[in-house]
Order: structure tokens, then C-alpha cells, then sequence
């Protein structure tokens, strides 16, 4: 991603990109869940949806099922998008928090274009009519993130970034100023640059094992530590939505790609041991599985600066929070365009670099503490479940929780990822219920509200019902039909 998006965006200004990648180390072989700003870096990079969809083994995603995260037998769906039309100004959100119990209502996902779409299992791209229920559906992509990493080389190649094969062995630095100056490989062959982009994965070659730049340890809010993946045959209907479902000591995710199924079991090794949480995983696929099952291991945290001397790591080099709600890629895209937004000119600005590092922390903490928000509000008895539920959970996380509770209000605060609707969902999903509503919807009339919430319901029902199937919009793409 990084030497896509700078190979196409320096291509001329005189810089030369280089690419190492080490097919002997390889990458970490996982990643098939993404989120809506993707199609803005694919949009950015000029990547034709249909040719990417093609290239990488892409379904579209419409939004997160959680199973048995409250409750053995509950689920919740967060959905891409917004939630409801608001009424005089008043978020959606807030008319359905007073009328909930009203027989007409129903659940909060039945005003998402996207969930109510999910739950039918079909897709279509947004209506341009802003009037049109299908203008609020919001999508991001399932894939192979192997395919997509060859893809992005292949595109970084047409745009003149020169790619090397080779082990990284040596790390060259300047004494006085620690700036690295060159990377040794292990055919002795030497790479000279100004500026390093460290994606070495969980190694943190340049960032961490060279710099020394520490790591902040998250562990104690989010203690999974391992997971166990494998694949699986492919399944119909094909859904267009990832499904997590909480098991005794962590979380499985189901992703359907084209031609196959990711799955993964994510756990705390405190709770289980490898081979239980093995047995955990193949007991329940839901087709044959294709592979081996392997082993991962990990840490929650970040590296306390993303940028330092003349390196800039991205991706697992920088900091990793297990894949809840598929943000690590976004991450990986948020830092190359924040990079391309204070590209250094011929010497590195210590106020760039700081705002770089300023931009990437006020990233990582709200979704840190998103994915902390799922664990807390569990009904569930293992000691697992136990533990995450008593923890105690960051000041920021604790404010916005205790306020939601009094009247359900959300506020999104300056960088952060997660809009109001994916904060409501999954706060009301995690079974957090505010005390009251905002005191502003009893000036609307009740009958008239309800009207009103009917009528956007069965908009995006019957909606939902025109729609194709996920699977037949996606061989239509496929063909070149849409
Ligand atoms: C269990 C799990 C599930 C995940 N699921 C998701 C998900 O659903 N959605 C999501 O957005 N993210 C997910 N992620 C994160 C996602 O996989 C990564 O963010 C993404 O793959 C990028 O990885 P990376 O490039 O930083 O590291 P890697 O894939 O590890 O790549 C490191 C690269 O550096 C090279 N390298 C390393 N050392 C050397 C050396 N000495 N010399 C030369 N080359 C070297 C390797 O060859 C490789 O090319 C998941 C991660 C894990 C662990």
C-alpha cells in the first residue's frame, strides 16, 4: 500500500522508490476484513473497482454480525453507514431510544440500508438520489490480502518503484545522528536511502529492533494474545457481512471471500491453550476446511512514535489491535496518506514528524477503545469474560460510555474513525442502555414520529427485497455487467 500510494504520487518529482520484500520471511497471511474508507485509497490510487475486485478474490462487506457477545444465543449487527434519516435535527438514534418499546418499532438495525440489506444477503452499490433509501448503504470489502499486496506491487511497478527480492540482514545508521543510511541484504547487496518506510510486520526491524522506539503494551485491555486460522470451502448463500462470535476466552471471525472462507479463532493464551482453542476452530466451521490451521502470535500495543530519525513505520511495525472491526488495513492507509500530507522535503522537519506522530496516536486510541467497548458489557461467565467485564478501561473510553448512558448521546471527537451510528450500535448491541432520551424528542409529536419511522422502515425493506443477491452481484462485476 505504501509503495503504491507514494510511487504514484512521487512518480516525477525526481524520488525513486524502492520495495524490499523477503518471499523467504513472506508477510503475516492474514487480513481479509476491511472498512468503507478503502474505496477512498483505491479511489485515490485510480484502481478500477471491478478489475480489484477481480484481482484480489473481493465480496463486498456490508457490516459486523456479533454472536453470543452478551449472551450465548444474542446477536447484534454493526452496520456500515448511518442509522435512520434524523427528524428536525435530532439523531435517528434518539427517536428510536423513546419509542423502542412501542410494537411497531422493532430493532435498531431495521433503519440501516446496510444491516437490513445484510440480513437478506444481497448488495447494490448507493442510489444517487439522496431521497432514496439505497443512497445510505455503505460497503468496504472482504479480500485476499496476499492478492491485494500483489496487486498494490504490480501497480507500484507500473509507477516506477523498482522492487527487490532479498533478505534484510544489516541496518546501516549515521553515527552522530542514528539516521539510518543503508540496508545491508543477505547477498551482500547494499540499499542506500533518505527516507525508510519500515512494514516489516511484527519485527519492527527499523522502528523497534534498530531505533529502539518502545512499545506501549495494551495487553491489559485487551488480553487476546494469540489466534489460530484457518480456511475453508466456500458456502451459499454467500453472506455480505463478516460474522464474530464470542467463544470462552476470545472471538472467531467468518469472512467469505470468492473462492473460499477465512476464519480465524482469536484468544487469550492465559484462558485457553493452543490446542483447545485449534479444537475450538475446527469444531465450528461451517464448511470442510482447506488448509492447515496456523498459529499467530501477538501483542495489542503501539510503538510510543510511528516516526522517528528518517524512519516512518506502518502497518504491524507500528502497532497492532486485534482485527474486532477490521482496522488494522485502515491504519496501514490513514498513515500512508497522513506521510503523503507532510512528505518531508530535502531535510525531515521536527514539527512534521511530530504532527505525523500526533495524527497516528489520535488514531489508535478511539479505535483501541472501541474494541475495548465490546468486551465490557458481556453477560457471559467464563473467566475470561469475567475478567474483561471488571477491568478497568481507559479514561476516554470510561467518559464516553458513562455519558451514552444518560441520555444516549455520542459525540465524535477531532481524528477519530468511528461515527456516531457504529458507536450507538454497538454500545446498544454490547446491551449499554441509556437511562433516558434526549429531552428535545418529546417536542416532536408521538404519532407523528412513529409515522415517520414506519415509513423509513419499510423503505429500506422493501428496498432491500429489489436488491440482488450478494453472489449474483458479485459474478455480474465479475463479467463486466454492473
Ligand atoms: C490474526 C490477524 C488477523 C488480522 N485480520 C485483519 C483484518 O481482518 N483486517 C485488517 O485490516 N487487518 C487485519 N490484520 C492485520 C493485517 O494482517 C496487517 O495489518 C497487514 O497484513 C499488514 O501487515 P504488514 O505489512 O505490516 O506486515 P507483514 O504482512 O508481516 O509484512 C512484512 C513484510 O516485511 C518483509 N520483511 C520482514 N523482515 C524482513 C527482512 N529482514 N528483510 C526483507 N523483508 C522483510 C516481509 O517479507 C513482508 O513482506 C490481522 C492481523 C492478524 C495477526
Amino acid at each position: 500500500m505504501a509503495a503504491a500510494a507514494l510511487s504514484r504520487f512521487l512518480a516525477g518529482s525526481g524520488r525513486r522508490i524502492v520495495l524490499i520484500e523477503s518471499e523467504a520471511i513472506g508477510t503475516v497471511g492474514v487480513g481479509e476484513g476491511t472498512i468503507p474508507p478503502i474505496l477512498e485509497f483505491n479511489h485515490q490510487l485510480g484502481l478500477d473497482e471491478a478489475e480489484f475486485v477481480r484481482a484480489t478474490h473481493a465480496t463486498y462487506k456490508l457490516g459486523i454480525e456479533f454472536a453470543g457477545w452478551t449472551h450465548e444465543g444474542e446477536r447484534y449487527f454493526h452496520q456500515f453507514g448511518v442509522i435512520g434519516r434524523p427528524l428536525n435535527g435530532i439523531p435517528f438514534h434518539q427517536l428510536w431510544l423513546k419509542h423502542r418499546a412501542h410494537r411497531s418499532v422493532g430493532p435498531l438495525a431495521a433503519y440501516s440500508m446496510s444491516a437490513t440489506a445484510a440480513a437478506h444477503h444481497r448488495f447494490a452499490h448507493s442510489a444517487k438520489d439522496p431521497d432514496e433509501p439505497l443512497s445510505q448503504i455503505a460497503y468496504a470489502f472482504h479480500f485476499d490480502a496476499a492478492a491485494y499486496g500483489q496487486y498494490l506491487r504490480r501497480f507500484a511497478e507500473r509507477f516506477g518503484a523498482e522492487r527487490i527480492e532479498g533478505r534484510i540482514v544489516e541496518v546501516e545508521q549515521d553515527g552522530e545522528t542514528g539516521f539510518v543510511t543503508a540496508l545491508r541484504l543477505d547477498d551482500d547487496r547494499r540499499v542506500r536511502g533518505d527516507l525508510f518506510i519500515d512494514c516489516s510486520g511484527f519485527r519492527s526491524l527499523l522502528l523497534g529492533q534498530t531505533l529502539g522506539v518502545p512499545f506501549e503494551d495494551w495487553t491489559h485491555w485487551l488480553p487476546c494474545d494469540r489466534a489460530v486460522t484457518v480456511a475453508s470451502a466456500r458456502t451459499d448463500p454467500l453472506l455480505p457481512y463478516t460474522r464474530s462470535t464470542a467463544h470462552p476466552a476470545g472471538w472467531q471471525w467468518r469472512i467469505p471471500l470468492q473462492h473460499r472462507t477465512g476464519n480465524g479463532h482469536v484468544y487469550s493464551s492465559a484462558h485457553m491453550s493452543d490446542e483447545d482453542a485449534r479444537t475450538v476452530l475446527l469444531d465450528t466451521l461451517d464448511s470442510e476446511p482447506i488448509a492447515e490451521p496456523r498459529l499467530l502470535r501477538f501483542k495489542a500495543g503501539r510503538r510510543s512514535r510511528s516516526w522517528e530519525a528518517n524512519v516512518v513505520a506502518m502497518g504491524l511495525s507500528a502497532g497492532f489491535l486485534e482485527p474486532l472491526e477490521s482496522t488494522s488495513i485502515h491504519l496501514i492507509q490513514h498513515a500512508v496518506q497522513k506521510l503523503l500530507g507532510l512528505f518531508p522535503g530535502a531535510a525531515i522537519s521536527p514539527v512534521e514528524r511530530d504532527e505525523f506522530n500526533r495524527a497516528m496516536i489520535a488514531s489508535y486510541e478511539p479505535i483501541r477503545d472501541f474494541i475495548i467497548l465490546h468486551y465490557l458489557a458481556n453477560g457471559r461467565t467464563e473467566p475470561f469474560w469475567k475478567q474483561v467485564r471488571e477491568m478497568a478501561v481507559p479514561d476516554s473510553l470510561a467518559h464516553k460510555i458513562a455519558l451514552f448512558r444518560e441520555h444516549g448521546r455520542v459525540f465524535r471527537y477531532n481524528e477519530e474513525l468511528f461515527d456516531v451510528p457504529s458507536w450507538v450500535a454497538v454500545m446498544l448491541g454490547q446491551s449499554i442502555v441509556p437511562s433516558g432520551y434526549d429531552p428535545l424528542v418529546d417536542a416532536l409529536p408521538d404519532a407523528e414520529v412513529l409515522r415517520a419511522m414506519a415509513e423509513l422502515r419499510s423503505g429500506y425493506e422493501q428496498t432491500a427485497l429489489r436488491l440482488p443477491l450478494a453472489s449474483d452481484y458479485i459474478e455480474r462485476t465479475l463479467s463486466g455487467d454492473q
